[in-house]
């Protein structure tokens, strides 16, 4: 069969198909081709991972741990993460049976849908949202379903929100707090009548916390730490984020035993284990990390105020987001769709910035700015944006 009969015949799968790629990638290949620009584009730490974590997954290559590892992972981590969870969020699990590490939170989103949907069934995506979140849904044969939250409401759901989207094939929803792109969180007491609803309507959650220890303000509240929420909770989080690891692939994902059970099936046969060096490494993240990521948090939040108080000063409109590493600033006074504006200031002003409208409903008329880069560039990103608003404005 010729490649061109075989396409007519289609050799791509449907669901493949029907998903998009993510619309972030455009701006960083348009950026890519430019000089001079100051990027807010990347989701990712400007921190290397710290110096110990590096010489403890050097030395496991030395030592000579470079085999397969157990399936969810090597004991000794997932009984650190076990103690992690319990010390920081209070939330307790078995490192025997509720806990698998791995590649990164994102493998953990996709074996956590795949476990747990089934054809058709629908899941609940807040949105603006994590880009990967539908998508993923879709290949595991699910259908998305998506919620904008408001600006007005801080990017927070609401009870009555959620229940409205509820229909009888509702099987989960999707949270991420604090989120990506609008850095929103949400407290015990905000969550409680989420969980309510979650209740009464016999849903499960799947909770991205992979941000949980960027929390500015206050202390992160797990969604798995409400009452009677544990046992329908699939937590999700990983090292990229608060270790400055996201180049090692390392993450975990908690759940009541025959959901990690039936993760763990899907994990063995695609993944077999995550790296046994990137094991080591965030083996020692855990046991002695504890003073650098309060390092970054502190440094993360003294950015957050600058780059919120600067966006206000120039006239845009900011609130203050309690977690992650990104502000998202509306633009709505300028005329300009998201994506025009992020183009436009990309073209004159060399500032590389994510369109809201790429992270779902609720998104346009909305910019994310990572200010997970040097103070130098926030400062010189802030100047060169207030030039562009007064040309735009
Ligand atoms: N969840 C959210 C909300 C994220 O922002 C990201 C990374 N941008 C991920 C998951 C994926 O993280 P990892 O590097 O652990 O796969």
């Amino acid at each position: 069969m010729t490649i061109s009969s075989m396409k007519q015949t289609g050799r791509l799968s449907h669901a493949v198909q029907n998903i998009r790629p993510s619309g972030i990638r455009r701006f960083f290949d348009m950026a890519s081709t430019m000089e001079n620009v100051i990027s807010l584009g990347v989701g990712e730490p400007d921190f290397v991972t710290p110096w110990n974590v590096r010489e403890a997954s050097i030395a496991s290559m030395e030592r000579g741990f470079t085999a397969y590892t157990a399936n969810p992972g090597i004991i000794e981590l997932r009984e650190e993460i076990a103690a992690y969870l319990e010390q920081q969020f209070s939330t307790p699990y078995d490192p025997e049976s509720e806990i698998i590490v791995t590649v990164g939170a994102s493998e953990a989103i996709d074996i956590a849908m795949r476990a747990t949907v089934n054809p058709g069934e629908e899941v609940i995506i807040i949105e603006p949202g994590f880009v990967a979140y539908a998508p993923i849904v879709s290949l595991a044969g699910g259908v998305p379903v998506s919620i904008g939250t408001k600006k007005e409401n801080e990017f927070k759901i609401t009870k009555e929100e959620l229940e409205a989207a509820i229909r009888p094939n509702t099987k989960a929803v999707m949270l991420c707090f604090p989120n990506n792109p609008t850095g929103a969180v949400m407290t015990r007491e905000e969550l409680l009548p989420i969980a309510e609803v979650i209740e009464k309507h016999n849903l499960l959650v799947l909770s991205d916390e992979i941000y949980a220890e960027l929390s500015y303000d206050n202390q992160h509240y797990s969604f798995a730490r409400l009452p009677a929420m544990q046992e329908r909770t699939i937590l999700i989080s990983g090292f990229s984020k608060a270790f400055a690891m996201t180049g090692w692939r390392l993450g975990f994902v908690c759940a009541p035993t025959d959901i990690s059970a039936a993760m763990l099936k899907i994990h063995q046969y695609t993944m077999m284990c995550a790296s046994s060096l990137a094991q080591y490494g965030a083996l020692e993240a855990l046991r002695n990390g504890r003073e650098e990521v309060e390092r970054m948090v502190t440094s993360y939040r003294q950015r957050r105020n600058f780059i919120v108080k600067s966006f206000t000063e120039i006239g845009l409109s900011c609130h203050l987001p309690g977690g992650a590493f990104y502000a998202f600033p509306s633009i709505e006074q300028t005329g300009l769709s998201s994506e025009a504006f992020a183009e436009a200031l990309l073209k004159e002003e060399q500032v590389a910035v994510v369109p809201g409208d790429v992270f779902g409903e609720g998104g346009e008329g909305h910019i994310r700015c990572s200010y997970a880069t040097s103070m130098d560039s926030l400062q010189t990103a802030i100047e060169r944006i207030g030039r562009f608003l007064k040309k735009h404005g």
